[in-house]
């Protein structure tokens, strides 16, 4: 076929001269083209058939998407050599082994699509911390061949595993020890890959990769997954995981911080009044005890006259520190608003209350002692035992917290005694 091209060519280069001459040399040339015409025609038929042969066996698009790009290369490499370099059938032979080559190629590259597109519904349906790291242990189960860790990083730098699958390649015990956080991209480290080895790593010969985790353009964690021996190509997979990871753990924390602000007094760091409502919902909901004890500090109107709003609000954290000293973990201070505050005690009786009351009345006097501004506070308690619902209990104790101020401040008042406790 390639010498017939030839004789072609040549038929035609020689006809060229010989055409403007005479009848015979452009009847020679007429001949010649068509013959040339002719070879092209039959090539053309044969790659089509070929083709079409091929197509047959696979109708997928990334079949016909490998053959198309098969093809230009084919295309490319005779343009190169100027000529059909090889015989068609060999050719042929070739294009189908590459497409097996691409093929494969495409599907693993829709897998990984697929896997992606997967982890990251599945992370929408993780609502909080916990959950989107419980979700990212299960994708690393699915897509790693590797040991999988999540190392995370605060404020101060301190490191937490948040996801561990097998031992951890390294042990790294600050933010500032780990390159791969440290520089904020991705380090592959080999056994045996020369002096570039991190030197958290815990054996020699392991293999790891770490790829850091951003979220609202910070890095805030690795994504690490290790291995010793060979023939484990986690690279590409772990780097959709850190990707779908960040993102999400960055919408999470949004929706925390937002909830958080929306749920706390910003003066004091106290929970606010819509907080202390749903608090009171859920004790409804229940059966068990709860008592609340309202307080109300003690002349704060002329403090603020006297030593101007700045003190008042100093003292108001001041109180805030207090309530927090003193609560039990289950109980919750809160601020409501101006200088009252209020405490919930889940499952305690009004008269623990009391007690727990009489303490913040101590400590507070103890925290003022000596100062410029000493103030006091009055409180009021009542139970579960005395309201039906908590709104009502929470009136109840506004209620002895009146008593307490008319009865000279400084004081604890139980709801429904005559006298209040204690002065
Ligand atoms: P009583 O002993 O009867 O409770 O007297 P009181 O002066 O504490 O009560 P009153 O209700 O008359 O005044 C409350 C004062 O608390 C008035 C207001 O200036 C002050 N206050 C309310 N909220 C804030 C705040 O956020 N910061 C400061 N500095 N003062 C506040
Ligand atoms: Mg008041
Ligand atoms: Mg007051």
């Amino acid at each position: 076929m390639l010498s017939s091209t030839l004789v072609c060519g040549a038929a035609m280069v020689g006809v060229a001269t010989e055409a403007v001459t005479s009848p015979v040399g452009i009847a020679l040339a007429l001949t010649s083209s068509a013959f040339g015409l002719g070879v092209f025609v039959g090539c053309w038929a044969i790659l089509r058939r070929s083709l079409r042969r091929l197509r047959t066996q696979q109708e997928d698009s990334s079949f016909t998407l490998a053959l198309a790009l098969d093809g230009i290369r084919v295309g490319a490499v005779v343009e190169r050599h100027d000529s059909w370099p090889l015989d068609l059938d060999d050719a042929v032979t070739r294009l189908a082994r590459e497409h097996g080559d691409l093929r494969r190629t495409i599907e693993h590259e829709r897998l990984q699509s697929s896997f992606s597109r997967d982890l990251t519904e599945a992370l929408e349906l993780s609502d909080s911390e916990s959950e989107v790291f419980a979700t990212a242990g299960r994708a690393a189960d699915m897509a790693l061949s590797g040991r999988f860790h999540v190392i995370c990083t605060d404020e101060e730098g301190d490191l937490s595993w948040e996801v561990t699958r097998g031992t951890p390649a390294c042990a790294c015990p600050k933010a500032r020890n780990c390159p791969a956080l440290r520089k904020g991209r991705t380090l592959e480290f080999h056994p045996g890959g020369g002096l570039a080895r991190c030197a958290q790593l815990s054996s020699p010969e392991t293999h790891a990769i770490c790829v850091p985790v951003s979220a609202a353009g910070q890095t805030i964690a690795i994504a690490q997954s290790s291995w010793e021996g060979s023939g484990r190509d986690d690279l590409k997979a772990l780097e959709s995981l850190s990707t779908a990871l960040g993102a999400r753990l960055g919408v999470v924390r949004t929706l925390d911080e937002r909830e958080q602000q929306a749920s706390t007094d910003p003066l004091t760091g106290l929970a606010n009044r819509r907080h202390m409502g749903s608090i009171g919902e859920e004790l409804d909901e229940g059966t068990a005890d709860y008592a609340v004890i309202a307080c109300d500090l003690d002349h704060f109107k002329k403090l603020n006259d006297t030593w101007g709003h700045d003190c008042g609000d100093r003292c108001l954290k001041l109180f805030a520190r207090v309530l927090s000293e003193v609560c039990r973990q289950a109980d919750t201070p809160c601020r409501p608003g101006g200088e009252e505050f209020t405490v919930v005690l889940p499952e305690s009786s009004a008269m623990n209350a009391v007690i727990v009351a009489e303490r913040i009345r101590v400590r507070l006097a103890q925290a003022v002692r000596g100062s410029a501004t000493p103030f006091t506070v009055s409180m009021g308690v009542a139970g579960r035992e005395h309201g039906d619902t908590f709104e009502n209990t929470l009136c109840l104790a506004d209620a002895a917290l009146y008593t307490a101020k008319e009865s000279g401040r400084d004081r604890v008042s139980l709801y429904g005694s005559l006298e209040e406790v204690a002065a």
